[in-house]
């Protein structure tokens, strides 16, 4: 009994005779079961996470990792004084990922969890807003790395994720975003010198494109910049935004140069909670060398009578997710990264080929580990009397998020398809995808739309990597992010 309730049948109590609260402070109690139910039933309206193959986040974590995850509810990983064993694997991980990623100096080096890749890019930005500052921030000079005074900083990249149009707006640094080119999907080494000038900060090439899943070619940036240097004295840094290739490329494309192997790469994010398989809410971002973070940029804070760097965009933080992402490296190391992501590959393939034997697709990214993450990107390349929004909306009848969106505005013209492969999704499920691709097709065939359903009627997917929102039909067209 509780407050004299009979709790025998939850759905007959008080709280569930009237609907939720939805606006306005409720000013009822309930007891907690009411409440939970409440919550939990109308959670089942969401979507099924491991059927969404929009999202480049993890939808599987073990079961190690959900105990650890609720065992850490109460850490603050700011507090290092309280938690400090939560402070030192934090320090562990961040060496471990200097260490992947071939710093030269690995326990030397600084760098920090974060929430995602996206505070990881904007700490990544403002270090090289600093040292572009630094380097000058005074008089015009014949010096071609003097800035001139009051001069907006700008940075060069491709097509990128919204977190770089986030960092442009909020820091006032302009995006020099490079249109591409004929029927390029990347930035090309050859377009980016004519983009950068004594303002530019940093050249950003994203390892593992949101919109292809293709790698950009950050060895061939890092020559062309090598080569601005010697003919202008430019000396031009580079931010890698490794969101998902960071975890993946050292394990299953180990020969790739694109990360500190580089001098010119002076920083790298990467999302833990992507292809680094730890839950939601992880983040890395690294420089190269202790000095590559300006000093303005690091807050002291006490700890255990020393003082510990933090350099954060938030304060209060859980801290599960470092502790968990600590237990995925120890667990798996080289060699279970190396497993886990090399199936991703081999499903990815699988998917691949059963979507050329359809026949009217042709692939962008077909998941070959050398040249892009673990997706597979492709497009109609016939008339077939659908498009690719109606195929998607189609599969979203069976559960299957999958993304159809416009390449990027130069390209806009051009619809394409991308699932990403990630771990917990099977060789069976693909198979299972497919037949429902299958469906889909004939159903469409069978009764073709009146007309054409468009991109935000058929559940306009928005660009955003992370969260690929369904909208409403009624929403305007929202702008690619
Ligand atoms: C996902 C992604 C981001 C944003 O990362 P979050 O971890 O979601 O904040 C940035 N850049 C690229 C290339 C991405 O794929």
């Amino acid at each position: 009994m509780t407050d004299g309730l009979d709790p025998d049948d939850l759905f007959a109590l008080p709280g569930l005779r009237r609907t939720a609260p939805k606006s306005g402070f409720p000013a009822p109690e309930m007891i907690p079961q009411v409440a939970y139910e409440i919550v939990h039933d109308e959670l089942m309206l969401d979507g099924v996470s491991r059927m969404n193959l929009a999202t480049f986040c993890t939808t599987w974590v073990d079961d190690q990792a959900r105990r650890l995850m609720a065992e850490s509810l109460d850490k603050n990983i700011v507090d290092k004084d309280e938690y400090p064993q939560t402070a030192e694997l934090e320090r562990r991980g961040v060496r471990m990922v200097a260490d992947l990623w071939h710093a030269p100096d690995p326990v030397g080096t600084r760098g920090t969890s974060t929430t995602g890749s996206s505070e990881a890019a904007m700490l990544g930005g403002l270090a090289a807003k600093f040292r572009w500052r630094k380097r000058g921030g005074g008089a015009v000079s014949s010096d071609p790395q003097a800035v001139a005074s009051g001069a907006t900083p700008n940075f060069v990249c491709g097509p990128v994720q919204v977190c770089w149009e986030k960092f442009a707006r909020y820091f006032d640094v302009e995006i020099r975003q490079i249109p591409l080119r004929g029927d390029r999907l990347t930035m090309h080494p050859d377009d980016v010198a004519a983009y950068c000038d004594n303002n530019t900060i940093m050249v950003v090439p994203t390892f593992g494109q949101t919109f292809t899943g293709l790698y950009e070619d950050v060895a061939g940036i890092s020559k062309a910049l090598d080569q601005l240097q010697e003919s202008s004295g430019l000396d031009i840094p580079i931010h890698v935004d490794a969101a998902s290739g960071g975890f993946l490329a050292p394990f299953t494309a180990p020969d790739l140069i694109w990360d500190f192997r580089l001098p010119r790469v002076k920083s790298i994010n990467a999302s833990g909670h992507k292809t680094g398989l730890a839950p939601l809410g992880s983040g890395w971002a690294l420089w190269r060398e202790a000095a590559d973070l300006p000093d303005e940029l690091v807050f002291n804070v006490d700890y255990l009578g020393g003082s510990m760097a933090t350099f954060n965009l938030n304060f209060s933080r859980p801290g599960g997710q470092v502790i968990t992402q600590y237990y995925d490296f120890i667990r798996l190391g080289r060699t279970g990264y190396t497993r886990v992501q090399s199936q991703l590959y081999r499903v990815a393939q699988h998917l691949t080929d059963g979507l050329l034997q359809l026949g009217p697709f042709e692939m962008i990214h077909g998941g070959d580990p050398q040249r892009g993450i673990a997706a597979v990107s492709w497009r109609l390349k016939q008339d077939v009397g659908f498009n690719l929004y109606e195929l998607s909306d189609r599969l979203r009848t069976r559960g299957w998020l999958i993304a159809a969106y416009p390449l990027p505005p130069d390209r806009g013209d051009e619809t394409i398809m991308r699932a990403l492969i990630r771990h917990g999704f099977t060789i069976d499920m693909a198979d299972l995808l497919l037949d429902d691709i299958v469906r889909g097709m004939r159903q469409l065939a069978k009764h073709p739309q009146p007309t054409p359903l468009t991109r935000e009627e058929a559940g306009g997917f928005t660009h955003t990597a992370t969260a690929v929102v369904p909208s409403k039909k009624a929403r305007p067209v929202k702008k690619r992010s």
